[in-house]
């Protein structure tokens, strides 16, 4: 396997930012995996995959790994009565052709989250979600390399601890996830979830795994950015949570703010909702904006220095910290 020096990683950020990494490498197999590990002991490590959700503001003083670790089997026996199924995906297949294989096969569970750029190894590491799915739902178990070590490491779905675009993984950083084992159904049946896709198939009476795919589908491309042409990396912040106390006080002036009561009691609230309102839906400030009908999605017209978002992210954290008193994360990762 070749290590590359000070390489650029500009192709593999969806936002295209500008950095160099020190070493990078790309194995092929686990075996490779094991020795870029091992030969390079003391250097800072970095998984990248298709970079759909992470940019950089400075170079990479270490070693970056983007794993080509390719193949799919299914696990179950061939009895085709059975209603579950287990297929174990390796981490560089693109999550959302793997998402096509299982729809054309009429597996279900991964439907509402296609169209998800990336791959399925950083599927369970911010627990992917959309249109009222996540992936935690269908994880049956994820298997890892442990950096700090070298050693393989299986996860269950409980060891993962997921949460709200938030794993074990995402945490530590200190696994490489290898392979992922889905567990899906044979049988599909439609249950209504999320109003956007709702109203998309209400003409439909019994709709198909297919037909539920190809909606999601449609909505994605008539409401998000393509990122291949006008660079971004998504929702960038998470959905807060908040007291009923503070809903109950914003919805004063904003009655018609999104409040989604918790079992926790907190109330979980509209990240996009709160941007607009404090004024930023398709706001720009030099190459870096807000997308005019999603101002969850920041994108960039031009700039490479990914500093630049971070400025502009911090001006939206400041202005609805300002006119709420909410605190937005970001999802989105900063290296
Ligand atoms: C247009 C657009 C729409 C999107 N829509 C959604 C959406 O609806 N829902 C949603 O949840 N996300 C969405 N995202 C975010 C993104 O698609 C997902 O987070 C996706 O899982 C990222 O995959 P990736 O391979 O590009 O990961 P990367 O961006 O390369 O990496 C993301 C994180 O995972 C880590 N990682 C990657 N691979 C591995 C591995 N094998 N082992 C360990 N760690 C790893 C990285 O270190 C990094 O911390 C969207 C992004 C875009 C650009």
């Amino acid at each position: 396997m070749d290590y590359h020096r000070q390489t650029s990683l500009k192709d593999h950020n969806s936002f295209k930012t500008e950095a160099l990494a020190k070493i990078f490498c790309q194995p092929k197999s686990v075996e490779e995996l094991r020795k870029s590990l091992a030969g390079h002991r003391d250097e800072k490590k970095l998984i990248v995959g298709e970079g759909c959700n992470i940019f950089f503001t400075k170079d990479f003083d270490g070693l970056v790994i983007h794993p080509a670790i390719k193949g799919l089997r299914e696990i179950s026996d061939e009895d085709e009565e059975d209603e579950d199924i287990f297929i174990e995906v390796n981490a560089s297949e693109n999550w959302d052709e793997f998402v096509a294989y299982c729809v054309e096969r009429g597996f279900a569970g991964l439907e509402n989250l296609s169209l998800i750029p990336g791959t399925v190894g950083a599927a369970p590491v911010q627990n992917i979600g959309a249109y009222g799915a996540e992936v935690k739902d269908v994880i049956h178990e994820v298997v890892a390399i442990d950096m700090e070590n070298g050693e393989g490491v299986s996860f269950s779905n409980t060891e993962c601890e997921f949460g709200y675009r938030d794993s074990i993984f995402k945490r530590t950083g200190r696994y490489c996830i290898i392979s992922v084992v889905f567990h899906l159904k044979r049988t599909f049946i439609y249950t209504p979830k999320y109003f956007d896709l709702n109203k998309e198939l209400e003409d439909m009476e019994n709709p198909t795994i297919q037909d539920v795919r190809n909606a999601v589908i449609r909505v994605r491309q008539r409401k998000l950015p393509d990122e291949k042409v006008l660079p971004n990396a998504g929702s960038f912040f998470k959905n807060p949570y908040i007291t009923q106390e503070q809903a109950d006080r914003i919805k004063i002036d904003y009655p018609e703010l999104p409040a989604f009561l918790q079992k926790t009691g907190l109330v979980k609230t509209s990240a996009a909702f709160l941007i607009d309102k404090a004024g930023y839906k398709g706001a720009r400030t030099g190459d870096i904006g807000t997308y005019p009908t999603q101002p969850l999605i920041i994108v960039n017209y031009g700039a490479r220095d990914g500093n630049e978002i971070v400025r502009f992210m911090k001006e939206i954290q400041r202005t609805v910290k300002d006119t709420f008193n909410i605190e937005l994360e970001p999802e989105v990762r900063i290296f």
